[in-house]
């Protein structure tokens, strides 16, 4: 289902040493990052560039982050990658019709049981 290489676990406490277990996410308009203590299996593993913009699968690239900071920073991603499609034009869809004019909604006959 998972189609990225998974990151091994030396490759996760590596990454996790280096910031001395401690989540390095700044939440946006945060000064300070998130700081959270990781745990060993309670963290995710980042790709600080992400692999869809040619970040590349190396430790180098990677920081761990606490695991609320991780779903953040996928909805953010998300929305930003919405947002993009939807200034570039990608998701354009059909021009919305102007609601009402020439379309009526038929109200189904109401029937009422027979006895
Ligand atoms: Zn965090």
């Amino acid at each position: 289902m998972n189609a990225r290489k998974s990151i091994s676990g030396k490759t996760r406490n590596m990454v996790a040493e280096r910031q001395g277990w401690r989540c390095v996410y700044k939440r946006l308009g945060d000064k300070e990052p998130c700081g959270k203590e990781l745990k060993v299996i309670g963290f995710d593993v980042d790709h600080i560039q992400a692999v869809v913009h040619d970040g590349p699968s190396d430790a180098a690239n990677y920081r761990a982050i606490c695991i609320p900071c991780h779903k953040l920073k996928t909805k953010l991603d998300i929305q930003a990658n919405a947002k993009i499609k939807r200034i570039t034009g990608v998701t354009k869809g059909p021009a919305k019709k102007a609601w009402g004019k020439g379309r009526k909604l038929e109200s189904r006959p109401f029937r009422r049981k027979q006895p």
